[in-house]
């Protein structure tokens, strides 16, 4: 088989622990012997966090806005703990947040259905994926604990100090609690963008939900900004789909999720959505079968598993044990971009080798190989991370060969 040839880069940030070990082997085993691998490589492993101050984090950042495109291994995000196991001189920010804040973007968890593989809610037959908002509300609210009884109130002053509203709140006692949240309307929007964006790319049908009916300004904000981006950019674009469009009560849309079929994406303010992407993640099996893109307002793409750097396993590993990781979501981290980077570069071959490998995993898992985190839930024997990948490679050297 002719190696496959790429036309442009695609930004590669490597990470740490366990998932930087799998990283390595994925490439080697599922990619170098069939592509040409062209990426610009970034080492975002903590030790050169430290020794680069972070810049890597930022250089990389870059990198995927000018390529478009970018693949990112996980990241330990150092504590305490971190940073005496690591000795670093900062407690280095979250890679993840930095990236997001630069590309300005939103992330959107999908689940991988395989065969053999049931959901815990037996009417889903497709993925649902779903869109956190991860800026603002109760992430960057101000809160306090009352020390003697008074009155709580709102105050808005404009840049001079002038009042412009003020309104009770409640009239409190010691041991009461407030809090002020906020967000931004330039926030929503580009979150509101980029969820309609990968509803046009997946051709997917989009929910967004908040509570409007008692959060009648703040929550009704962002409905507004929904619909009126809706109405002004994508109305056209998602009649010519058939796909549709729809907001709905977050409460009315949870019971809708329990008896859909899936295959749509669902929208989240914040809080919903950290809560409901770890409950549709646990329900759709495994985190390691939860793939993750962050995509900004301006149609940027970086692509990563859900999952951490699986720290537990690291140190068996390191201690000699044969481990069973599931690179599931590591591997469609990789033909995501191989496949976004085959449709922005018109490369058709990219985008077909990069489904090529997907079906070759769920051909693998069908077949009944899998690994620890999967065998319980299919009765079957754990293999070990590598007799997964070279079992990936054999189906994808069968596809290939039936060409
Ligand atoms: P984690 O790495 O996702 O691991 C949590 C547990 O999930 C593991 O102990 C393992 O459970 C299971 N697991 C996760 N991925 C798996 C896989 N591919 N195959 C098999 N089992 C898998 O989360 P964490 O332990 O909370 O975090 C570890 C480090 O990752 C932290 O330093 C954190 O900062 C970082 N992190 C990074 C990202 C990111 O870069 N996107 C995201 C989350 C966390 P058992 O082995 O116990 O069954
Ligand atoms: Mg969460």
């Amino acid at each position: 088989m002719e190696p496959i040839r790429m036309k442009n880069p695609i930004a590669e940030l490597d990470g740490d622990e366990m998932t930087r070990i799998v990283w390595k082997q994925i490439k080697e085993e599922l990619l170098l012997p069939f592509v040409e691998l062209d990426t610009e490589y970034y080492d975002l492993g903590l030790e050169n966090r430290e020794r680069t101050r972070d810049q890597v984090t930022i250089d990389a950042s870059e990198a995927i806005k000018r390529l478009g495109v970018g693949v990112k291994c996980a990241t330990i995000t150092p504590n305490a703990q971190r940073m005496e196991e690591y000795g670093l001189s900062k407690l280095w920010k979250s890679p993840n947040a930095t990236i997001r804040s630069m590309l300005d973007g939103t992330v959107f968890r999908k689940p991988i259905i395989a065969p053999g593989i049931s959901p815990l809610v037996s009417s889903w037959r497709k993925p649902i994926t779903i869109a956190r908002h991860a800026f603002g509300d109760i992430y960057k609210a101000a809160e306090y604990k009352a020390e003697e009884p008074g009155t709580a109130e709102l105050v808005y002053k404009d840049r001079k100090g002038n009042i412009l509203s003020a309104s009770k709140i409640a009239d409190l006692d010691s041991g009461d609690v407030i809090m002020g949240q906020f967000n931004t309307e330039d926030s929503i929007r580009s979150f509101a963008a980029s969820c309609f964006n990968y509803a046009l790319s997946a051709g997917e049908d989009l929910w967004f939900s908040a509570k409007d009916t008692i959060s009648k300004i703040y929550d009704h904000r962002f409905r507004d900004i929904f619909e009126e981006l809706y109405e002004t950019r994508y109305k056209a674009d998602f009649e010519r789909l058939g796909i549709n469009y729809r907001y709905m009560l977050i409460d009315s849309a949870a019971a809708g999720i329990m008896r859909s079929e899936g295959g749509f994406i669902w929208a989240c303010k914040n809080y919903d959505g950290d809560v409901m992407s770890d409950l549709i993640s646990a329900a759709f099996g495994s985190i390691a079968m939860m793939s993750s893109v962050l995509v900004s307002p301006d149609g940027k793409y970086e692509f990563e598993a859900a999952h951490g750097t699986i720290t537990d396993l690291y140190y068996r590993y390191k201690n000699g044990e044969t481990v069973s990781v599931n690179p599931t979501a590591m591997i469609f981290a990789w033909t995501g971009a191989l496949a976004k980077r085959g449709e922005l570069d018109d490369t058709p071959e990219l985008t077909a080798f990069a489904k090529a490998i997907e079906k070759a995993c769920m051909d693998t898992i069908g077949d009944g190989t899998v690994t620890g985190d999967l065998a319980p839930l299919c009765g079957r024997k754990a293999a070990d991370t590598l007799t997964f990948l070279r079992e990936v490679r054999k189906h994808i050297e069968i596809q290939a060969g039936g060409r």
